[in-house]
């Protein structure tokens, strides 16, 4: 069949299986050629198949030599439907290490649901017996709760009050202004549910009780801070409150995974074009801005970039795991860089539909966008069949 972009409201539904197996080959090829990772052999990661958990697996398999295990929810796909694009990513991973002799297991499970938990400590003690590193990479709308079955929605909005700012339409490439209402407590309570520290501890808890956390085990899950600029809609929103509430619970998991000389803690983010990160509103506009100002800078990263420099520098590195004073590992050293957030704030209120392709990369958003779901590649020919099966 053929398969063609087909985007609504800022969400691709349609993914191509030649483009999303580029994109892996060539964070793979990034990875091998920046060299080896000293670190643990056996990881498992919690949503794995896209974005920052993907480039971590990719930095662990293909930069540590590392085993790993991988649990997220796909669409599979139908002779004539194409399946979400981590199904073919995670399948795509899964042949390329295995050809390089390193064990590599995905799963396509509800990570929220206690039956995967016992599905993965099995996993877990039939290839490895116990692991080094549980990544934990979730982003999902909804969860049901393993305990009331109670289904809980995240929802991005400010809190206290509506919030009236720039926003842009990365496919039309149009900038509008956006009010989006203040969120009642129940929607924040909600979100801290679904993106909150919940699951992680439950995670934890159950890893730790089943004994597959080998001595000086560490878990690390991914957060963002950013600017003032967008504060409204991220830190001081609904995402935020959930946030807070996953970096508290980094401290608990801390002080639990001592007792076995091990440590739990939240790696602070660059914003990046992701499935998760391009339906935040005024997020995609910052984003666009950002990356044309530290691509003139010569300090762009996309999420491989980002996590390879985590893993070897910051968290495997000669010192350990390198945190601030509030326990937090900063990926975002050189997006929060002043002379970076000097030149946001100066531009910001500047944009208008007429200088939006100069002031800001919404060229390369669009593009990182594209190739989330496997689009845009020069060398894929979309106007040949392709197996939707991969
Ligand atoms: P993403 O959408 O690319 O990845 C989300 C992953 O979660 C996918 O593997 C998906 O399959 C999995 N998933 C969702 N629901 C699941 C479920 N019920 N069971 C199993 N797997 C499930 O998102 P991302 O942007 O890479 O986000 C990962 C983490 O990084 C999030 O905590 C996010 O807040 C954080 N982060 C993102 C950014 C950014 O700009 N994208 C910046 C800093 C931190």
């Amino acid at each position: 069949m053929l398969i063609e972009p087909k985007i609504i409201g800022g969400v691709c539904l349609s993914a191509h299986p030649l483009g999303l197996k580029k994109a892996l080959e060539q964070q793979i090829e990034y990875v091998k050629e920046a060299g080896e990772i000293t670190m643990p052999k056996r990881v498992l990661v919690l949503g794995g198949s896209t974005g920052y958990g993907l480039a971590t697996r990719i930095s662990s398999a293909f930069g540590g030599c590392a085993g790993t295990i991988n649990i997220s929810l796909e669409r599979v796909p139908t002779e004539k439907k194409p399946a979400s694009p981590g199904w073919y990513s995670n399948m795509y991973f899964d042949e390329a290490a295995k050809k390089e002799g390193l064990i590599a297991e995905s799963l396509n499970a509800d990570a929220f649901a206690h039956e995967t938990r016992l599905t993965v400590i099995d996993k877990i003690r039939e290839l490895f017996g116990q692991v080094d590193l549980v990544v934990y990479s979730l982003a999902s709308p909804a969860r049901k709760d393993p305990n009331s079955n109670e289904i809980y929605k995240s929802v991005l909005k400010p809190l206290g009050k509506t919030y009236t700012a720039k926003s842009v339409d990365f496919i039309r490439k149009t900038v509008a202004e956006v009010s989006i209402e203040a969120a009642t407590e129940e929607e924040e309570l909600n979100t801290v549910k679904v993106m909150g520290g919940g699951d992680w501890m439950l995670w934890i808890n159950a890893l730790l009780e089943a004994n597959v956390l080998a001595e000086g085990a560490k878990s690390i899950a991914y957060s963002y801070i950013g600017p003032e600029i967008t504060y409204a809609i991220y830190r001081s929103g609904t995402i935020g409150s959930a946030k807070e509430n996953l970096e508290k619970t980094a401290g608990a998991l801390d002080s639990m995974l001592k007792s076995i000389g091990g440590e739990a803690f939240v790696s602070v983010n660059k914003a990046l074009v992701t499935r998760a990160s391009s339906v935040i509103p005024v997020v995609p506009l910052y984003i666009s801005l950002l990356y044309k100002i530290m691509k003139e800078k010569g300090i762009h990263e996309g999420c491989i970039e980002q996590m390879y420099r985590m893993l070897r520098t910051k968290i495997y590195g000669p010192n350990g795991t390198l945190r601030d004073e509030n326990g937090l590992v900063h990926m975002d050293d050189w997006e929060m860089r002043k002379d970076v957030q000097d030149l946001i704030g100066a531009r910001w209120d500047k944009i208008n539909n007429e200088n939006l392709e100069s002031l800001t990369d919404i060229k390369g958003f669009r593009e990182d966008f594209m190739r989330l779901h496997g689009f845009d590649w020069p060398s894929v020919d979309y106007g040949a069949d392709v197996n939707p099966m991969g």
